[in-house]
């Protein structure tokens, strides 16, 4: 039984992205494709099968259940756990051949007993932070958590990892000083024992390629925006990412109210003349956000349609006076093309103060999904 909205994701657009990313960075930089957040609302497993047919061998996701998902599903290659474990997992860990981020000495501790116990050796990617301010270690604390390191078996530094604040700014010094302090860490790291290096996200692809390292981490480029919105697809040019997600729905009801008539909860809406109104089942409830009341935009017959009233939890209302011939189970477009329209995650995140992310993952991650053009 289908719903009245869906969430299609071709994957084609996937694999272009992919190709492009791999371009950018270079032909011998591995990619890590970022797959958290259900793969930026895409289908976690979905798109990691549809990156690993474009050649990706390494993922990301935040939590080690996450991870544990993925090998169930079939996924090979590398897993890394972007927010580290604790002690529950370590055992699952050690199963399921993941590699987790790690940044306390209790962790790789339990790592190495553990898998000393088993005879095997695991390794870990280091977190350093230099100057996100979230996880990882300072740069003075990493010669001492080296020493105790250093004295554990059954463990070893697969990757050194940190992560840019302000990457998506291509004019941004931050970038280029945080690059400067991860880079002497990598060193002094380096110095005492091998692993690989990575800390550019979609931002340090695209705006500084200097950063890219042995690995890079796409996340948001993957699914066809740029970190910067609408800014970044307007330099694009020749190589232009591709949006792979369209959120559809369709009309249930059109109707004609004279001049005067308030809309929805609250009658924020009050028609100045008379107008004609498509019911659309779309609501918060389906991550179409209630701030888009009376400021977003829908296609209908391939023409934009403002959203009138407030956006309501599984209704909203768009004004389609000026669009002849819509009828009930006409397609709407809420993101995505239709004709020579079309609609973006960054459009929305602009109307509704937000970024092009979290128009994904909360659309992706709160409505049907189906992958067109190919069996996933
Ligand atoms: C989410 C994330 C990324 C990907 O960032 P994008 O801006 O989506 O490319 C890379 N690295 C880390 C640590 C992340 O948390």
């Amino acid at each position: 039984m289908h719903s009245y909205n869906r969430v299609t994701v071709d994957p084609r657009a996937l694999r272009q992205n992919f190709r492009i990313i791999q371009q950018r960075a270079g032909a011998g930089v591995k990619i890590l494709a970022m797959v958290k957040a259900d793969g930026y609302g895409h289908g976690m497993i979905e798109a990691a099968r549809v990156f690993a047919s474009a050649g990706c061998r390494v993922f990301g996701v935040a939590e080690t259940r996450e991870a544990v998902r993925m090998r169930e599903a079939g996924i090979e290659g590398e897993i890394l756990i972007m927010l580290g474990i604790s002690r529950e997992h370590v055992d699952l860990v050690l199963r399921h051949d993941l590699s987790p981020l790690v940044c306390r000495i209790e962790t790789v501790e339990q790592l190495s007993d553990a898998a000393a116990r088993l005879g095997r050796k695991v390794g870990v990617h280091l977190k350093v932070d230099s100057g996100m301010s979230r996880f990882g270690l300072l740069p003075d604390q990493v010669d001492p958590f080296l020493d105790r390191m250093s004295t554990l078996p059954a463990v070893y530094i697969a990757g050194i990892v940190s992560h840019f604040s302000q990457a998506d700014d291509p004019d941004s010094d931050n970038t280029r000083e945080s690059y400067a302090r991860y880079a002497a860490m990598c060193d002094r790291i380096n110095g005492r024992s091998p692993g690989i290096r990575h800390i550019a996200n979609s931002g340090g692809i695209f705006y500084f390629p200097a950063t890219c390292g042995d690995m890079v981490r796409p996340g948001i480029s993957l699914y066809g925006y740029y970190p910067d919105g609408k800014a970044g697809a307007g330099r694009a040019r020749g190589d232009r990412l591709i949006p792979a997600m369209t959120f559809t729905s369709q009309v249930l009801q059109v109707k004609t109210v004279p001049a005067g008539t308030g809309v929805s909860y609250g009658h924020t809406y009050i028609t100045p003349r008379q107008a004609r109104l498509a019911i659309i089942p779309v609501g918060y409830e389906d991550g179409y956000f209630r701030s888009l009341s009376n400021r977003g935009e829908v296609l209908i017959r391939g023409c934009r349609a403002p959203i009138r009233g407030r956006v309501c939890m599984n209704i909203c209302i768009a004004d389609i006076t000026d669009i002849q011939g819509v009828t009930a189970g006409d397609e709407v477009v809420l993101m995505g093309r239709q004709g020579r329209e079309s609609i973006t995650a960054d459009e929305i995140a602009d109307w509704v103060g937000t970024i092009s992310y979290e128009v994904l993952c909360l659309i992706g991650n709160n409505n049907e999904r189906i992958y067109i053009n190919e069996d996933i």
